[in-house]
């Protein structure tokens, strides 16, 4: 996982993440028991650097690089794990409580700036409006 700077700067006291997603998302992380059925369901497992199971067990032992995982971002809500997870987890609502931890904290993943002239005439509009609403607090 690549580190960025802003990100690695959020402190967290002991315990202090796993408690923000559980508040944020309010679902028990600590009912998982790591079977890994999201992971072999998930549709861009492919292009994540972790599984959506180590998301979870990232958070758990408190190892705040998660924020730096790809896997949040890649992830497209698409709830099919939230439906087979046998612990009953809405995984998807994790991966955005991670995501709004990192958003509230004004640390936006898409930089407007970046977007080049051709992909600003090229890229639909509402592609641009959903990007926007995930990646930018
Ligand atoms: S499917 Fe549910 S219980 Fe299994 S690893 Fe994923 S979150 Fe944990
Ligand atoms: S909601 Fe996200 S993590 Fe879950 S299966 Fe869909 S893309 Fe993967």
């Amino acid at each position: 996982m690549k580190g960025n700077k802003e990100i690695d700067a959020i402190k967290f006291k002991e315990g202090e993440l796993v408690a923000e997603v559980e508040e944020l998302c309010g679902e028990n992380l600590f009912a998982c028991y790591q079977c890994g059925t999201c992971s072999a369901g998930c549709p861009f497992i492919d292009d994540m650097d972790l599984g959506p199971d180590e998301v979870i067990r990232y958070v758990i032992l408190d190892r705040k690089e998660v924020l730096n995982s790809n896997t949040i971002w890649m992830c497209a809500s698409c709830y099919t794990c939230a439906e087979r997870c046998p612990r009953d987890l809405n995984i998807t609502k994790i991966m955005e409580a991670l995501r709004q931890i990192i958003l509230r904290k004004k640390i936006d993943r898409t930089k407007i700036v970046k977007i080049s002239k051709k992909e600003k005439e090229t890229i639909p509009q509402l592609a641009f409006v959903s990007l926007f609403r995930k990646n930018i607090g």
